[in-house]
């Protein structure tokens, strides 16, 4: 095997115990025989840990506010009832997912619908469950009134979704003459709708601007209260950052990662990667944005919620399910190339959906051999899926291993629940869908699974 003069980049993943403890206690190669086939695992403990946090950084800074699981980020029940059962409400964007929401315990008026041009029938049934509805558009304004007259059964209660000025190009929200239209139809349609206030989702993770924007909500909670609405909440979406890595890892691997490092000599875009590191990460990312001070503001959001009466809500995804779980593939082959290894895994990158993204999802996966007493180096390798697809890799980087990948071994991609498990999942090639196994009482010797849901 060739040896570079440099080391190959590598991105190791911040230690997390509970991970930790399922790949030393034995339990994966026993699933890998199980279920024949790549798997996810999911940990309910980091979820009720992520949303206890945010939940403490509200109340620290005395702000009245509501956490709304991002229900897209991961398909699992089992996040919908943790959700459930923290005092957390979820926000869904589909017919089936408001259904899943409630049939795993959510209760309807804990709901938020987000999302464009919404179905009627989940327009529908958010109005008669009492869910709290984003209103994207006007026709879809319309539509709630109709349904409200009509149905006779309560008010809809809606949030009108600004178009961010700093986003002018986004195809979700509603333009400054729009807002002023929805507020008139809110007044008229009288007790048809219930206009509880205003609601962004910024793309990008800056505080900055999540602080301006949720700063001008709050002012057009105040301009709607002069005609009478009751505007007394405003949703700030979610897009809080989380850290894979620490900074040093980060920074290091931005710098010196190059084609020469992929696979087939790949380029990606750094911009186009996910900021594996942020100097705050999660429930501290949202505790440094109720301190941001907002432009032309004195004070710090936090203050700019409580002078004015509103209620901040928040709909985190990716931030509720840090260190929440991962994913498991059984290596099937092992294939040399000049100066490294080609690892083929028993799935696919639709199982890990960052490739989807002109992106690659870069935390180190952690291999784990069959047989400890495998032989040490260093040893390169890229990973692609059992599909007869030339792009279908899951990495294209080549992974510095630190011990000889074999057939059998399993590869642990770490920290996946946020968007990587499931958000591009396919039977491609009518390859089963990967399993979702809980992982209960990670702090005990031999942690006890059962999962996600049952097969039909
Ligand atoms: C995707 C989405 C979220 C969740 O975003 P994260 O980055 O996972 O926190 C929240 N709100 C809306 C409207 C979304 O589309």
């Amino acid at each position: 095997m060739a040896v570079s003069t440099r080391p190959l980049p590598t991105l190791p993943v911040l230690p997390d115990a509970a991970t930790e403890q399922v790949l030393a206690g034995g339990l994966l190669p026993e699933l890998a025989y199980a279920f024949g086939g790549p798997f996810h695992f999911v940990l309910p403990d980091a979820f009720d840990t992520n949303l206890r946090a945010m939940q403490d950084a509200l109340a620290a800074a005395g702000v009245d506010g509501f956490v709304y699981f991002a229900k897209k980020a991961n398909k699992a029940a089992l996040f919908v009832e943790r959700a459930a059962a923290g005092g957390a409400g979820v926000d869904v964007a589909s017919a089936a997912e408001l259904r899943e929401a409630l049939g795993h315990g959510v209760r309807g008026e804990h709901l938020v619908v987000t999302g464009p041009a919404k179905d009627p029938a989940l327009l529908h049934l958010a109005v008669q469950h009492g869910a709290l509805i984003a209103v994207d558009a006007l026709d879809e304004l319309d539509a709630l009134v109709t349904i409200a007259l009509t149905g006779r059964i309560r008010s809809a209660r809606v949030l009108l979704r600004v178009l961010p000025p700093a986003q002018p190009h986004s195809r979700f929200g509603l333009d400054e003459a729009e807002q002023a239209t929805a507020m008139e139809r809110c007044v008229q349609a009288g007790d048809a709708v219930r206009m509880e206030g205003f609601s962004f989702h910024l793309s990008g993770y800056a505080l900055q601007p999540r602080a301006d924007l949720a700063a001008r909500l709050v002012e057009l909670c105040l301009k709607a209260r002069v005609h009478g609405l009751e505007a007394s909440r405003i949703s700030i979406g979610g897009g809080l950052p989380i850290s894979y890595t620490d900074a040093d890892s980060w920074h290091t691997f931005l710098a010196e990662q190059n084609s020469g490092h992929y696979h087939a000599g790949k380029t990606f875009h750094t911009g186009d990667f996910y900021p594996y590191y942020s100097p705050a990460s999660g429930s501290d990312a949202l505790a440094g944005l109720l301190a941001t001070r907002p432009e032309g503001h004195e004070l710090p959001l936090s203050s700019v919620l409580k002078d004015a009466g509103v209620t901040l809500l928040l709909e985190p995804g990716r931030a509720l399910l840090h260190q929440a779980g991962a994913t498991v593939f059984r290596i099937q082959g092992v294939k040399d190339r000049d100066g490294y290894q080609i690892l083929t895994v028993d799935g696919t990158s639709l199982s890990l959906s960052e490739q989807w993204f002109n992106s690659e999802y870069l935390p180190d996966p952690i291999l784990v051999s069959q047989d400890a007493d495998g032989e040490t180096g260093t040893f390169p390798a890229s990973v692609g899926a059992a599909t007869c697809l030339e792009s279908d890799m899951l990495t294209w980087r080549k992974i510095p291993f630190p011990h000889r990948p074999r057939t059998g071994d399993l590869l642990v991609y770490p920290n996946t629940a946020g968007y990587q498990m499931d958000s591009n999942e396919s039977p491609f090639h009518d390859l089963a869908l990967p399993p979702k196994v809980v992982i209960d009482h990670t702090d005990r010797p031999r942690p006890r699974w059962r999962l996600d849901r049952h097969f039909t």
